[in-house]
């Protein structure tokens, strides 16, 4: 089974890499980077200033060729349905996390690498949860919880509960 990670539109520098070497080490080198594509223009809201997940999900999916799976990564701020924000989306095979509100800076705090990398981490495990058939989680320190704000992602860890931790195996042995 292959990965592939993508740039979707900007991103901080340096981010994508990190975030690669981390899930290979947690999930045995299934993951790759695949490079860059646009956003597509047909997901932004100019009344929202943002851009419709579900359209980018979308697109993500003419990008899986070969590939068993596809994480899309933008700096570009999503939103879903009536949600007014979300930090990511998947849909079967593909999905899409979105560094904008994992940002301190968005909140007017002051740059910090380290915290946004580790947010981010935790949001693409979330998603890639998903793709492998996990639903959220009540365990409020497990990655699969839902974040309905960024104290939420804070206060939870980057890693599978027990639960979880045995349905992602069962279902990846499956696979
Ligand atoms: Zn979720
Ligand atoms: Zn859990």
């Amino acid at each position: 089974m292959k990965i592939k990670i993508l740039q979707v539109g900007e991103i901080q520098p340096n981010i994508l890499d990190i975030i690669v070497d981390n899930l290979n080490k947690r999930f045995k080198n299934k993951f790759y980077f695949g490079g860059k594509i646009d956003i597509p223009e047909d997901s932004y809201d100019k009344f929202k200033n943002q851009y419709n997940s579900g359209v980018v999900v979308k697109t993500l999916k003419n990008e899986k060729g070969e590939d068993d799976k596809v994480v899309g990564i933008t700096s570009n701020d999503l939103y879903y349905k009536d949600l007014n924000f979300v930090f990511g989306l998947t849909e079967e095979n593909v999905c899409i996390v979105s560094t904008a509100r994992l940002d301190p800076q968005f909140y007017g705090n002051s740059a910090n690498f380290e915290l946004l990398i580790n947010r981010t981490l935790k949001e693409v495990v979330h998603e890639v949860g998903h793709m492998f058939g996990l639903k959220h989680c009540t365990n409020p320190l497990c990655v699969m919880s839902f974040s309905s704000s960024i104290s939420y992602v804070d206060d939870k860890k980057d890693e599978f509960c027990k639960d979880c931790t045995l349905k992602i195996s069962m279902e990846d042995i499956r696979i």
